[in-house]
């Protein structure tokens, strides 16, 4: 007998129970959203969240203020399209090496994930981490989760509306600073900082700030655990990365069912119970408002919250640590959990051999870029003394953190000469532009278009040079 799949007749009024062709039920598939008051919780991996989270922000929110030389350490210029990081310069043309980081950050992640599951997103995800700080300070202000539930059901109140003024008037805060920094990566944030002091801001900053501002404040404070169910497609697609060998956030039902309250000491043994009491906290800790009891579901984001939750009434109770823990589906089953498997293995070698490329073509990288190109004017000229001259001009960049004198040197055809002074001196992060002539006996050409070398040498630098190739064009029929 095949299986069917279960239908329900929307002809029938579920009122009555009868079919009334006339009458159709309408049935919405949107699941009205309950609103979460996650509590506070204290423990090991909490510990750990917090710090990474503080850490984390500190990061964001410092890193812009960082000096190097005279501009500031980390600053994308879009205008001018360099990208200043510590005390490289970077360019359009070197978005390859953005690439190739983000395909090392995806290894990173595949790898990670394979290990440990969803850590990422409990621990470092940039909407967890607001998330958290929203909650931390909504805790601040409005009290623990009980006082909140209280404080939502009652009337307002003077005491409700300061608290709701104060939490609103701090989240925007927050979200106004996390605006300001982010754009700050974009524009020098003292100049930024200084334009608001002054209420003299760009049109362009007010926009991309008010943007973040609003989007963060949202995000962090309205939307939380909704966009990690409904709009993250890391969610959806990170079961494809799970095996039975994956560290993950799991309830150990063979030891905690049946589940049932009990008095603190009771033996559960003796009552045909297991060890979960069914107090609920770990469904009240849960950011994304799931019960780990039910299994693993593609919403929990392994932040441990349930585990340390669950530890802090196991020692109340007196039971062994455990019952919510991290452990693999092989582990929860009696078999051994193998590390090193062939996924692990594949993701790691892939990361490995990212990286290294990813270092030699740092490493290979020279701080200097140039363009050549030919005076549009003129394709080319004859000098008094019978000879051709071609010009070209040199578009100078200097991706290094110094300053640095290049000689220009020509070669490629016998005799080829460079016109006056052959040096030009470009500052750290520079960009300059010169003309360049050269000179050719006529008799040195025996085709109208012939190629040649143009290279800058830095003249402190020996490492430092580059050579482009150009045309050399004349009249051969003179
Ligand atoms: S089930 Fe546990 S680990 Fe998963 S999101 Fe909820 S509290 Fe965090
Ligand atoms: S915290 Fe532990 S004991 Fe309490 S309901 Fe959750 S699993 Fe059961």
């Amino acid at each position: 007998m095949t299986d069917k799949i279960p239908v329900q007749d929307v002809t029938v009024d579920p009122a009555v129970g009868s079919h009334d062709p006339q009458q159709t039920v309408t049935q919405t598939m949107y699941a009205k959203r309950e609103h979460l008051y996650v509590r506070e919780i204290k423990g090991l991996f909490q510990r750990v969240r917090r710090t990474s989270n503080w850490a984390l922000m500190a990061l964001f929110f410092g890193l812009p203020w960082l000096q190097w030389g005279d501009r500031p350490a980390i600053w994308f210029n879009l205008p001018d399209r360099e990208f200043h990081i510590l005390g490289g310069t970077f360019y359009p043309q070197e978005f390859y090496l953005l690439g190739w980081l983000l395909i090392i950050g995806a290894f990173g992640l595949f790898l990670v994930t394979v290990f440990a599951g969803r850590v990422w997103c409990g621990y470092t995800c940039p909407q967890s981490v607001w998330t958290f700080l929203f909650i931390w300070t909504e805790h601040r202000i409005e009290g623990p989760r009980n006082r909140r539930i209280k404080l939502d059901k009652q009337s307002m109140t003077f005491d409700k509306l300061w608290r709701k003024s104060a939490k609103h008037a701090v989240w925007l805060l927050i979200a106004f600073a996390t605006g300001a920094t982010f754009v700050g990566y974009f524009t020098p944030i003292r100049e930024l900082v200084m334009d608001f002091v002054t209420l003299d801001v760009g049109g362009w900053a007010l926009f991309w700030v008010g943007f973040f501002t609003v989007f963060t404040y949202l995000n962090a404070g309205w939307l939380r655990e909704q966009v990690c169910m409904y709009m993250c497609p890391y969610a959806r697609f990170q079961a494809v990365m799970f095996d039975k060998d994956t560290l993950i956030v799991s309830y150990d039902e063979a030891r905690g069912e049946p589940r049932g309250a009990r008095k603190r000491g009771a033996d559960p043994k003796a009552l045909g119970l297991g060890d979960c009491i069914d107090c609920d906290l770990c469904v009240q800790v849960c950011p994304t408002g799931i019960d780990i009891r039910d299994g693993l579901q593609y919403e929990c984001i392994s932040c441990a919250a349930c585990i340390d939750a669950c530890d802090s009434v196991m020692d109340k109770m007196g039971y062994p640590r455990g019952l919510v823990r991290y452990t693999t589906e092989h582990a929860l089953e009696g078999r051994k959990t193998q590390v090193l498997r062939p996924r692990l293995l594949g993701y790691l070698a892939g990361l490995l051999v990212m990286l290294g490329l990813f270092v030699w073509a740092l490493g290979e990288r020279t701080p200097l870029e140039f363009e050549i190109e030919r005076d549009r004017n003129q394709l080319y000229q004859m000098t008094q003394d019978g000879r051709i001259s071609n010009i070209f001009t040199l578009n100078v960049r200097n991706l290094d953190d110094r300053e640095h004198t290049y000689e220009v040197q020509a070669s490629g055809l016998p005799g080829l000469n460079l016109v006056g002074d052959g040096r030009i001196t470009v500052g750290a992060g520079s960009t300059r532009i010169k003309a360049i002539e050269l000179h050719l006996d006529a008799d040195a050409l025996d085709r109208p278009s012939l190629p040649i070398q143009v290279s800058l040498q830095s003249v402190d630098d020996a490492d430092i040079r580059e050579e482009r190739e150009a045309r050399f064009i004349g009249d051969i029929k003179r």
